[in-house]
């Protein structure tokens, strides 16, 4: 049997982390297989869809590296196929037109929550004889279509997560609306429980994997493939992914979709691992870094949790980090460079270039986020930064206006800097002026970076140089040295 595994988000906000986790889960378990993952956009919900929220979805996935092998196919263009199905169970007996106005179901409600009942549709208009309907069509009406669900069925499936699972039928609200009201002798827009079953047998899925807050529908879907006589798949219902509070992670916790961690600088490969964890784990459980590919090799359900995943930002935090530490400057270059000209730096591409590798390499080691970048590197980018507090402190301590003063006549009599003639003037400077080489370098901290920490220090006096900045910056210190 060849494993179909699909996604079928719905564009009706950007990407979000817990439908990314599930086409994480789905694309493993496909390539693990070597199966097939399809993208199915489930559109149908004219009101709240939007192409640029499909458009956040597909570059999410690309981004993420979750690629597919068939679609995306579009819901709105299949619904000459719903259709046909609503058709096929209208005609089979199983399927009905209501004729309930808002106003009756809404006193439905009412009443069974005045009697402590759980809201449910009462079935009323399952056998209406064709005299009653003639009499609402003729008061103008517009019928839904509702699937019959019988009270009495027990539905069960052994989840690949969870194991046996079991619904009552009475536990599902009543006979259920297939399709929005139209009238009658044309067919309503279909409803997501039963088109995403149509797409399904359709597309020939045999595992259907997604998040847990699905389950309640699964036993209403399993009864749609049995009216449709077709072949049950297996359910895989992933863990939720829970707020590091432990609740359900909702917009209130922030950053929820893909592109807001991507532009506060998380790499795709550390996302990608850390959803993966959100989960599931390796069979040697302290193995924490891989790829995909490598994640697919060794995934499966029996080491999917039940239980909910908290997100925890200091460990994707970390996996981020490790992924940019090992990353050579010149792909870290391409990734820093929006950042800093979203900072308003004005980078000539070609001319600036070495120069910005030679940045990238400075501070690739200290970064978890791409973001931090521009802080990090402001002092190398601005001519007229502000001192920070401890660098005034700095400043104003004895001897540093001697040590600056020094450096800057050095500076002006050599022609070249590189790291040895750097560490030279420093040398000569302790040397003829009598100072302390710790004084020297905290002296030269504040000057040139206008911090008491930060990168390198050398190599942030190199990478000013060049561009003129260090005797500037050493002029301004020096103004503010007692
Ligand atoms: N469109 C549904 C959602 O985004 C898909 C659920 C499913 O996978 O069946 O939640």
């Amino acid at each position: 049997m060849v494993i179909r595994v699909r996604l079928a988000p719905s564009p009706t906000g950007n990407l979000h982390i817990g439908t990314a986790r599930t086409a994480v889960f789905n694309w493993l378990f496909a390539r693990h297989h070597g199966g097939q993952f399809i993208l199915r956009v489930e559109d149908t919900d004219l009101e709240r869809s939007r192409p640029e929220y499909t458009q956040n979805i597909l570059d999410g996935l690309t981004w993420l590296g979750l690629t597919w092998d068939e679609g995306p196919f579009f819901q709105t263009e299949r619904l000459d196929l719903y259709r046909q199905a609503i058709k096929t169970l209208l005609d089979k007996g199983l399927a009905y037109h209501c004729y309930c106005s808002e106003a009756e179901l809404e006193s439905m409600r009412a009443e069974q929550e005045a009697r402590n009942e759980a809201p449910r549709y009462d079935n009323r208009h399952r056998n209406l004889t064709p005299e009653q309907q003639a009499a609402f069509q003729a008061e103008g009406r517009l019928p839904v279509i509702r699937f019959k669900i019988e009270d009495s069925r027990e539905i069960s499936w052994t989840d690949l997560v969870r194991g046996k699972v079991t619904w009552r039928g009475n536990d599902l609200g009543g006979d259920m609306v297939i399709a929005r009201r139209a009238p009658v002798g044309e067919i309503g827009q279909p409803l997501y429980n039963f088109v995403v079953v149509v797409d399904d047998i359709d597309m020939k899925i045999t595992h259907i994997i997604r998040g847990e807050d699905h389950v309640a529908n699964t036993a209403k879907q399993i009864l749609l493939y049995e009216a449709l006589d077709a072949a049950m798949p297996e359910f895989a219902h992933t863990p939720l992914i829970l707020s590091p509070a432990g609740k359900k992670l909702s917009k209130r916790d922030g950053v929820t979709s893909i592109s807001d961690f991507q532009k506060m600088g998380y790499l795709p490969e550390a996302l990608a691992n850390y959803m993966t964890l959100l989960g599931w784990s390796p069979p040697d459980a302290t193995q924490e870094r891989f790829t995909l590919t490598e994640a697919a090799k060794q995934f499966g359900f029996e080491r999917v949790n039940k239980a909910g995943a908290k997100f925890d930002w200091d460990k994707l935090n970390w996996l981020n980090s490790q992924y940019l530490h090992e990353m050579p400057a010149d792909r870290l270059t391409d990734l820093l460079i929006p950042y800093w000209q979203e900072a308003g730096y004005k980078l000539d591409a070609e001319g600036d270039r070495p120069w910005l590798e030679q940045v990238s390499a400075l501070i690739g080691a200290s970064l978890a986020r791409l973001d931090e970048a521009v802080p990090m590197t402001r002092y190398l980018f601005e001519p007229d930064m502000q001192f920070s507090e401890a660098a005034v402190t700095q400043l104003r301590q004895e001897g540093t206006a001697t040590a600056l003063q020094a450096v800057l006549t050095a500076l002006s009599e050599s022609i070249d800097l590189g790291e040895a003639s750097a560490q030279e003037i420093i040398k000569q400077v302790v040397k003829t002026e009598n100072l302390k080489k710790g004084l020297v370098m905290r002296s030269l901290r504040a000057a040139l970076t206008t911090d008491m920490q930060g990168p390198d220090l050398i190599q942030s006096w190199l990478l000013l140089h060049q561009h003129n900045l260090d005797q500037l910056r050493l002029k301004s210190a020096l103004a503010l040295t007692v």
